[in-house]
């Protein structure tokens, strides 16, 4: 789409950045950029506070971002219950953990999405970000030499045209942005994995996983005294419970089934939530940017839920794209530079947690499951010292 794409009857508006999403990684990169200085204008088709389909525990690295963005308070006074301990029940045994201190990090947290998007929104407004919600985008606006100068949208009002010098793709998986500006994929792993959950009340306190046969599940503890309670199986086998069974037991036949001491554990508990989940999931990345673009966390870059890292890579990269656009709109001639740094950065990151998660999503049999978990463990507590050892959110100094 070119600028003359636009219809006639448009509003228009402006931003140095216009976000497109305002979820885990739209949301943050606004923050960030506003806390910058910049002129950031958000937008989401989803009316706040929503729900998305995701479970939610938050790993060290993300852990690492809320403390040092200064929003871990906010996420406690949702009332997120602080975890102290994780165990792996790998069938045979349980590894129980204390979660070390490190990295100023002494607990875990597994808040509801429409508690955490909304600390995230809550603290980009606060910086000087605009939000428009119920604003769907349609596509992005190009000049004559192809470079992104903006994006076409529209809400209840009708038609809607903002103008900017950079457009963030922060749309999730089935991102309009990528589609648009025909971001291609540069890596592409073998698609298997299904995840599905529900939330129940119950007594648990304790990040809990359980090995299985085929399979991976586990207790989140969360607001209110419900947990989400999820498995992680192939697509295939997924599919075949939901065939069999009533839409809202398909979590407990198939724990049952694939986890039966998980299907023991919570036996009994009121389900309070319909099953919700996902049944296809990719392991890919897109090309990061291109000439006025750029895209973050789903959106560019997305993987199994069986490591439960979406969250936190999407936390990483909104910094790391926040900090390379602080340069681009301070000193344009660093796009090539700076973008191509966001996107090597992204990709160095990114890519041993994506290998662990491809590898675990095969279900190998539970040795090496667990042997996979202790390399995880290893890469999360290793990149949660590197971001703890950032020197601030936004470095000018990167180019
Ligand atoms: C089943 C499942 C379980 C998961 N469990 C975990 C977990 O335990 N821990 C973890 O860290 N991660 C988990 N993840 C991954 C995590 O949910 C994602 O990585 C994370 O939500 C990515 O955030 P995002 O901001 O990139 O995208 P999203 O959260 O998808 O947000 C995208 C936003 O863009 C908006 N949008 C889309 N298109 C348009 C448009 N055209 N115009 C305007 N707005 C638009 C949407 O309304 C939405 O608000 C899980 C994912 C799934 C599917």
């Amino acid at each position: 789409m070119t600028r003359t794409d636009r219809p006639h009857t448009s509003r228009t508006r402006r931003a140095d950045v216009v976000v497109v999403g305002g979820r885990c990684a739209g949301a943050a990169t606004a923050m960030l950029l506003a806390r910058a200085g910049h002129d950031v204008l958000v937008l989401d088709r989803a009316t706040f506070p929503s729900d998305t389909v995701s479970t939610h525990v938050l790993s060290r690295v993300a852990m690492v971002q809320l403390l040092r963005w200064g929003l871990l308070p906010a996420v406690h006074a949702s009332g997120a219950p602080r975890v102290t301990s994780v165990s792996i029940d790998t069938g045979g045994d349980v590894l129980t953990r204390t979660i070390r201190d490190r990295y100023g990090v002494d607990h875990l947290l597994a808040p509801r999405r429409t508690a955490l998007d909304a600390v995230l929104q809550d603290a980009a407004v606060r910086a000087g970000a605009r939000v428009a919600t119920g604003v769907a985008v349609d596509g992005v606006l190009r000049d004559g030499t192809g470079r992104a100068v903006g994006v076409r949208a529209r809400d209840t009002s009708g038609p809607l045209v903002v103008e900017a010098r950079h457009v963030v793709g922060a749309d999730g998986l089935i991102s309009r942005v990528a589609r648009s500006v025909a971001a291609p994929l540069v890596v592409r792993r073998p698609t298997t994995g299904a995840s599905l959950y529900a939330y129940l009340r119950g007594p648990w306190t304790a990040i809990e996983y359980h090995v299985g046969r085929g399979a991976l599940g586990g207790i989140f503890p969360t607001h209110g005294g419900e947990s989400c309670v999820w498995v992680c199986t192939s697509e295939a086998g997924a599919r075949r419970h939901q065939r069999r069974g009533a839409r809202d037991s398909v979590l407990l036949d198939l724990l049952g089934e694939l986890t039966p001491r998980l299907a023991d554990r919570v036996r009994g508990a009121e389900q309070t939530s319909p099953v919700r989940g996902m049944l296809r999931m990719p392991n890919q990345l897109r090309r990061a940017w291109g000439p006025g673009w750029s895209l973050v966390g789903d959106a560019g870059y997305h993987r199994d839920a069986i490591t439960g890292f979406g969250i936190s890579d999407a936390f990483r990269d909104a910094e790391l794209l926040a900090t390379a656009l602080d340069v681009v709109l301070r000193h344009p001639r660093c796009e090539d530079r700076s973008l191509t740094r966001y996107a090597r950065e992204r990709d160095r990151l990114a890519r041993p947690v994506l290998d662990l998660t491809c590898a675990l999503a095969t279900f190998p049999e539970p040795g090496r499951f667990v042997d996979l978990q202790r390399q995880l463990a290893r890469v999360i507590d290793e990149q949660a010292g590197e971001l703890a050892a950032w020197p601030s959110p936004v470095r000018a100094s990167v180019a």
